[in-house]
């Protein structure tokens, strides 16, 4: 029986899906230009909301919106990752900056919706002339959540803690953190000695680890692909249900599990060409 509860949380753009849901629907639905203009003017959240206004403008219904999201690439070892991890007994979580309907959407499009028992984004409702409206998770018009490495409208390291603070009566519970952008360093930063961080290799978070890898308590596994993730990940529950008895098969790749280097000179924040099928 399991010795401690494991907490997966999953950033969801370019960790879940194979692509940034906000670029996706932007360029799937002829918003790029306006998107563009405006971007130098306005909050990344707010402008996805303009969006969503210029889209009921143009006559896109819902419905487009919600077709054009379940195209989305999605790696099938990421959708048997998680549902194997939900099937081990894992409490699984989505922490993400782009808004509950275009998450659920996805989720529910590949069966994944029901494993997850939190999403924390940015809470999105359809009004009553049938436009998408997306809020900012956390309302920065009215005050600051007071973390300077994070975007005004989310931190998802505050998510973290009080995920920790709620569930701490119940036992110990150990994290496993997957990202890939600036915004899962926060979170990263505060995770504990016991916990998992699995940061997209040659991506931000990889990057920003890297460059001072004494900053996190957590231990550090990083992954490039789908199977990559699927294959870590399962080891690392394992290793987190076993009370960290767990040893690493001789017989896996010998890209899993490793560590990451101490130091990588270059080490920079780069933006990283997507593969997004066309
Ligand atoms: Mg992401
Ligand atoms: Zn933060």
């Amino acid at each position: 029986m399991a010795s401690a509860t494991v907490v997966v949380v999953f950033d969801f753009d370019k960790t879940i899906i194979d692509c940034d849901s906000d670029d996706w629907v932007v360029n799937q639905l002829g918003l790029r230009d306006v998107f563009e203009l405006l971007l130098p003017t306005m909050q990344w959240n707010l402008l996805m909301g303009r969006m969503m206004s210029v889209l009921h403008s143009r006559g896109k219904s819902i419905e487009a919106i919600a077709e054009c999201l379940r195209r989305a690439p999605v790696d099938p070892h990421v959708i048997e990752a998680i549902k194997t991890a939900y099937s081990l007994g894992c409490e699984l979580r989505v922490v993400s900056d782009a808004n509950l309907f275009f998450i659920e959407t996805i989720l529910k499009h590949h069966g994944l919706l029901e494993c997850f028992s939190e999403i924390n984004t940015n809470p999105s409702y359809v009004d009553e002339e049938g436009r998408l409206r997306i809020l900012p998770c956390h309302d920065f018009t009215i005050s600051s959540h007071g973390c300077s490495l994070c975007p005004a409208n989310m931190c998802k390291g505050k998510i973290i803690d009080r995920i920790r603070s709620t569930s701490s009566t119940e036992g110990k519970k150990r994290f496993i953190y997957l990202g890939d952008g600036k915004g899962d360093y926060c979170p990263s930063l505060k995770l504990n000695q016991g916990d998992f961080v699995m940061p997209r290799k040659n991506y931000p978070l990889w990057n920003l680890i890297l460059g001072n890898r004494q900053l996190l308590k957590a231990e550090v596994h990083e992954w490039s692909n789908g199977e990559e993730l699927k294959l870590i990940l399962l080891q690392l529950i394992n290793r987190a249900i076993d009370g960290g008895n767990y040893r690493t098969p001789t017989q896996v790749l010998s890209v899993d599990c490793k560590h990451v280097p101490v130091a990588v000179s270059g080490a920079e924040d780069r933006p990283i060409p997507l593969r997004i099928p066309q």
